[in-house]
């Protein structure tokens, strides 16, 4: 684990970084008023209501309800980790993260050091695919493939030498060095001393992150060895069920034919580009995952499957539409095509040629057809109990699937084969009436009532930190015992550290992770309904009223002792003090 990004950073980016620049360059903005406007990225609508404040930093969607900062975005839009999110605004601006030092954990060094690792090992590989005096086994491999030199080199396909150390020689100098190689999952550590190079005598595919980078790689043997693959291990900056080989270099191809087509292997996708197919992706030796589908659905709204004919491609084919189901929002579709007995992607494409295999995209089977044609494999539809037993089998399904046109179609269709009305259908899907909730960070929207007194304070204060130079009685109000309270102070704390600096992004970020998160979160989008507040005195008004409640509440409490046991004379003064303000703001 990389250090806890300390919170001064988030703090100083939060300052840096405009939401509308972030945004903007996603989800093209138009200027409405003072704050920017957009058709939403999170649910479907023609008339625009999600809205971006600048001043706030903040966007807030009034038809489903997401909102956020700029990281928030980029978690919500990008499906990036917090960390993750941090490291691309702060790149974005020209920002590098400091890591706390984590005393407890000496082992843990930063990812940086990882990625330079992972980037010397990669220029390692190339550089043996073209200079190493075995390489031309490698060379030999691709070209058998169909590979030209262009696509090999554009794939950044390398070569790992026969042998235990080539690596280890090249990059590992000294302990730290083979610590950092072992780390990022390049050597494997003797059970006696030393270490030894993981990838021998294989075609190294490079896989790249998000951002392009090199974070892990994937070795093809060369000959009879086992395993015939072998990827990286998980490391701090690789994760299988997240990442997807091929995406990064083929995101602009992907977009530009609106369809992504995904594979099982790393050959496949190399090889299907050699045929000018070079909008398709794999991913790493695991099953497909929802991660993965939104990740993919974020370039293209049509997915197409690609699996081997026989029985274990159909039991993957039948898990990567279960994980499709719930992420099928309105536009997006699935479909899948089956290969003949014997053939993968690489093989058909190179005896077919890319017309013959774009043809064979195009039949593909959609998502729709193959549910019901699985399931309909299962019963006996000429019989009455048959028919309900598609339904059985189809409700669990029917349920994970999003509310929504396709959904209908759906429905209408399992009504038609199982000749049970779309009605009684739909009474039978309970859990699906309720619509997706979209913006799983935060909670679904209650009604906007208008907040108690020290909720008001607390969303004026976040939505004009400026306000905080007007409080004045910051002290005493810490003892009123007043739900909300503690809160609000520590809000007055954050925008005192901040300075100047403070929006209500930024304070919204010191609050991640707390109890706190989601109702600020909504506090930060709540409007004044149905007029503009003059907020200065509004917030004065509010702080007055707290400050009054504070002065009842100490004067009791003074009032309450005076009776049970006496007050010294410095209580005395106090309570004289506060009967007399209180005479005094009564005649207001
Ligand atoms: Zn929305």
């Amino acid at each position: 684990m990389p250090g806890r990004i300390p919170e001064k950073f988030i703090d100083e980016l939060m300052a840096r970084v405009d939401i509308v620049d972030v945004i903007d360059r996603r989800v093209p903005l138009k200027k409405a008023g003072k704050d920017y406007k957009a058709c939403c990225p999170f649910h479907e609508e023609k008339t625009p209501s999600f809205t971006v404040s600048q001043d706030k930093q903040f966007y807030h969607c009034f038809g489903c309800g997401a909102h956020g900062t700029a990281i928030g975005f980029l978690m919500q839009y990008e499906h990036l980790s917090f960390p993750e999110a941090v490291e691309d605004l702060a790149a974005a601006v020209g920002l590098s993260i400091p890591r706390e030092a984590q005393a407890q954990a000496p082992q843990a060094g930063n990812t940086q050091e990882l990625f330079t690792v992972l980037q010397e090992a990669d220029r390692f590989y190339r550089r043996q695919l073209r200079e190493h005096p075995q390489a031309h086994a490698a060379a030999e491999y691709l070209k058998s493939r169909g590979l030209s030199g262009e696509i090999a080199a554009g794939f950044g396909l390398g070569y790992a030498p026969e042998g235990w150390d080539h690596l280890l020689q090249a990059l590992g100098a000294d302990a730290g060095a083979c610590q950092a190689l072992e780390r990022a999952g390049l050597v494997v550590k003797k059970d006696t001393s030393g270490y030894y190079d993981r990838f021998r005598n294989r075609v190294m595919f490079p896989i790249h992150d998000y951002r392009g980078r090199v974070v892990g790689f994937g070795g093809r043997v060369l000959g009879a060895g086992e395993p015939k693959y072998l990827n990286s291990p998980e490391t701090p900056v690789f994760h299988k069920g997240r990442e997807i080989y091929g995406l990064f270099r083929a995101r602009e191809a992907i977009r530009r034919e609106q369809r992504v087509v995904v594979v099982e292997g790393y050959m496949d996708v190399v090889a299907l580009a050699q045929f000018g197919i070079d909008y398709s992706v794999a991913t790493l030796g695991t099953a497909t995952t929802r991660d993965h589908l939104e990740r993919i659905f974020r370039f293209a709204p049509q997915v197409i499957f690609c699996f081997d004919g026989d029985r274990a491609g159909r039991e993957a084919a039948w898990r990567a539409l279960e994980q499709a189901l719930p992420v099928l929002h309105e536009g997006r579709q699935v479909s899948f095509l089956f290969l003949p007995e014997g053939e993968d992607p690489d093989s058909l494409v190179r005896r077919e040629g890319r017309e013959a295999f774009e043809r064979r995209l195009q039949q593909a089977v959609p998502l729709p057809d193959y549910l019901f044609r699985t399931l309909a494999g299962q019963v006996d539809l000429g019989r009455l109990d048959g028919r309900a037993r598609l339904v059985e089998l189809a409700r669990p399904l029917l349920n994970r699937l999003p509310s929504g046109v396709l959904r209908q179609m759906i429905l209408g269709r399992l009504s038609e084969i199982s000749q049970v009305s779309t009605e009684k259908l739909s009474k039978l899907l309970i859990n699906a009436t309720k619509p997706p909730l979209i913006a799983s960070q935060s909670r679904p929207q209650t009604g906007l009532r208008p907040p108690s007194l020290v909720r008001q304070a607390i969303a004026l204060l976040l939505q004009h930190p400026g306000l905080a130079k007007d409080v004045s009685q910051a002290e005493r109000l810490r003892e009123l015992d007043m739900p909300g309270v503690p809160l609000l102070m520590s809000l007055l704390d954050v925008v005192g550290e901040q300075g100047g600096a403070a929006n209500t992004a930024s304070i919204l970020e010191r609050f991640r992770g707390s109890e706190h998160q989601y109702s600020l979160e909504k506090l930060a989008a709540w409007d004044y309904p149905g007029r503009q507040p003059d907020v200065e005195s509004e917030f004065r008004g509010a702080m007055a009223s707290l400050y009054r409640a504070w002065i009842k509440q100490r004067t009791e409490g003074l009032l309450r002792k005076q009776r049970l046991q006496g007050l010294d004379t410095e209580e005395k003064k106090e309570l004289q003090g506060l009967l007399a303000e209180k005479h005094g703001a009564g005649k207001e």
